[in-house]
Formats: C-alpha cells, structure tokens, sequence
C-alpha cells in the first residue's frame, strides 16, 4: 500500500502518474520519507520467502534474547494455530521457559507498541527546534573557520589577477604563469571544497533529523495501514529487535538516529527547552547554557 501513490492523493494511469481529486490519505512528505525509507532495505525485503511472517527475525524471546520461531499446532478439531516459541527452548538448549505465543497476539501487541514510538505534534516540534537550534550553535563555531577559508580564496583569486597582468606586461614567461596558475587553481579547488563540505555537512544532518522526526510522528498511523511487507520494512527500519517479555510487554532495541530520538530524557529535555525558549522569546539565546544540549542524548544521534 505505502508504495502505491494513491495514498498520497495521486492516481497512476497508464504508467503515468496524475494529481488526483481526492484527498491525500498520507501526507506528501512523509510519503516521500516512507518511499526513501522502504528503497533502502527493498532488497532485504525481496530476499525474504513468500510465506515467512513478517515479524520473523525482528522479534526475540523477553526472556533469553533467543530468536522466535514460527510453529503450528493443530487443534482436535484440525484448525490451525500458528505461534512464536522461542528458539532456545524449542532446540532445548539452555533453560529458558518462555511460554509460546500466539502469532495473532505479538502481532497486536507490537501494534500496540507503535501507539508508544509515535511522537506526538507537540514533542516532534520541540525535539525538532532543540537540534535545530544547536546545528545553528556549531554552524557559528565554525564560522570562524569559513571566514578564513572565504579571505584565503579572495587573496588567492588577486594573486590570480596579478599574475595575469604581469604576464600581459611582459614580465612573467608563459610557462612560469602556467605553473602559478595550476597551483593557485589547485589550492581554490581545495578551500571550494572544504565550504562545500562544511555546508553539506550540517544540511545532510538536519535533513536526516527532519526526515526520522516525520516517520516517528506517524510511526503508528503508517504501521496500522501497512500491509505485511511493508510493517516489516517500518519494524527494520526503526528497530535492531522486539523483545517479547512473559507479561506481554514489548521492549525494543532502536536503531540510530531514532535510539536517541526516542529517549524520553531527550523528550522532558526539548519540551522544557521549548517552554524555556517560549518564555525567552527567543529560540537561540535559550540553547546557551541550556541543560540539554549538553547532555548525552544529544550525542547519540550520532
Ligand atoms: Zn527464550
């Protein structure tokens, strides 16, 4: 269904695709962000059997962290009921003693879960404008260094022009010109090269946490239309593995950047930033000294 552009108010006829008149069921960005995500694990996905359940390999045993297994048992009356064991105790090993779960219920469970990964409107803006606010803080720590780049490139630009005119009034040979030329030339593509990077730099970043934001504050509402390959897909995009605990809690281990998005430290952080920031008047002044941008929560976003 995610790949499907109706769902973003667009109809494909013919190979070609049209605005359509109705309304977009998923927003157009995150539709686009959902696209990139599901590209990039599409060949896992492909890889995957037909028939296996789309939570194999993400889910684990709460207990010993052993994979689950798929198993069927048949009732009496000749149903069947498919469900997880953990594998440890199915192999014998060990002495786990996770009880087997019905497929049907981890499947609720997890979809249960997603209610608590989607961020709601209020904390996605507030973690959004706290990292934000801090990229603008690095931009102008190294403000400084492109300053310095920019008057080198001005300077070696002039020396250019000099070089040029000495030529034109008979005073430097060809080759000598050439020469200087070629160095001059080498050493601007060095400096374009490093303001380019140090701009690309912080705009891949944001762009990546504007991106892992969108997905986190629809997390919940794309995994209940998803259909089985692509709640797989949404499952191994945020998630390393689900833990399924003897009391039917699910644990998850995040994967980068949404480990650290995830936090909720990271959420009281931004939610009184935010406050704070409201308060100030002013977002930037707020992030000096603030508590938060310091903290650790920042730094595992990697
Ligand atoms: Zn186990």
């Amino acid at each position: 269904m995610l790949t499907n552009p109706y769902y973003k108010g667009s109809v494909r006829y013919q190979g070609v695709t049209y605005a359509g008149a109705h309304e977009a069921i998923v927003p157009n960005e995150v539709w686009d962000q959902v696209q990139t995500v599901l590209g990039t694990h599409r060949s896992a996905a492909d890889a995957t059997q037909v028939h296996e359940h789309y939570l194999k390999g993400t889910v684990f045993c709460g207990q010993c962290g052993s994979r689950l297994l798929v198993c069927n048992a048949k009732s009496s009356q000749g149903t069947i009921y498919p469900y997880f064991v953990c594998a440890s105790r199915h192999g014998g090993r060990g002495d786990c003693t996770r009880q087997a779960m019905l497929i049907e219920q981890v499947e609720r469970l997890i979809e249960r879960f997603y209610a608590k990964v989607q961020l709601d409107p209020e904390t996605t803006q507030a973690v959004s404008a706290m990292i934000h606010a801090r990229f603008d803080e690095m931009m102008a720590e190294g403000a400084a260094e492109l300053a310095d780049l920019a008057s080198r490139r001005t300077q070696l630009e002039g020396e250019q022009q000099k070089l040029l005119q000495a030529h034109y009034a008979g005073a430097i040979p060809l080759d000598l010109l050439k020469k200087e030329q070629d160095r001059i030339t080498a050493s601007l593509e060095t400096i374009e090269h490093r303001i380019t990077a140090h701009h690309g730099h912080y705009a891949d970043a944001r762009a990546n946490l504007d991106d892992s934001l969108k997905l986190l504050s629809n997390a919940a509402d794309l995994y209940e239309h998803a259909d089985d390959a692509n709640r797989r897909l949404c499952n191994q995009a945020l998630f390393r593995a689900i833990y399924i605990d003897e009391d039917n809690d699910v644990r998850v281990g995040y994967r980068n950047p949404y480990d650290g998005l995830s936090l909720s430290g990271l959420h009281a952080d931004a939610l009184s930033w935010a406050a704070e920031a409201k308060k100030m008047g002013q977002a930037r002044t707020a992030t000096k000294g603030g508590p938060l941008v310091a903290s650790s929560h920042l730094i595992r976003l990697g």
